[in-house]
């Protein structure tokens, strides 16, 4: 392994900034005002059918509704390559499901934007993890490549996948 090599795999592993939309815990429950998402013991969660009723809790705007107002996405994802110019309705696709997916396990991972106005396509994120599982879910389905690097100075991650026919 040459030194290039070691710099990209310590950076792969080593332990993403602190997240600075991670509120620090706050005591009892919390309900987004926005998308309804319930806070409990240190996380984020769905409102589940037996729980609907939240006692004695506070309204606290959850973490991915403050990433979306002020469009600070935690991850980004572009897409590039002739295989996306053809295949570009089946991609959409399958990041959108994708997303509905991801978003009902964990209530603060979801896509800001879908940004189909260029060559590339972009999609931004509120939470590492969904940016992360695209990039895998994209080479599972349609092979390519996909290069994922973590921010060094901000918290998040910029994955890049990648088809040329
Ligand atoms: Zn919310």
């Amino acid at each position: 392994m040459d030194k290039f090599q070691q710099s990209q795999k310590n950076k792969l592993f080593k332990t993403p900034t602190h997240d600075p939309y991670s509120a620090s815990r706050i005591e009892g429950a919390a309900v987004c005002p926005k998308c309804e998402a319930v806070y409990g013991a240190g996380t984020w969660s769905w409102k589940r059918p037996e729980n609907t009723v939240v006692h004695g809790a506070q309204t606290l705007t959850c973490p991915a509704c403050r990433r979306i107002e002020d469009d600070r996405p935690a991850g980004t994802l572009t897409l590039s390559g002739s295989f996306l110019h053809k295949h570009r309705g089946e991609i959409i696709q399958l990041i959108e499901h994708t997303e509905k997916k991801e978003k009902a396990e964990h209530a603060l991972e979801r896509i800001i934007k879908l940004d189909d106005a260029t060559d590339d396509l972009v999609v931004t994120t509120t939470g590492i993890h969904l940016a992360n599982r695209l990039g895998h879910a994209l080479e599972a389905a349609f092979k390519g490549s996909s290069e994922y690097h973590y921010s060094d100075s901000e918290y998040g991650v910029n994955v890049r996948w990648s088809r040329e026919e």
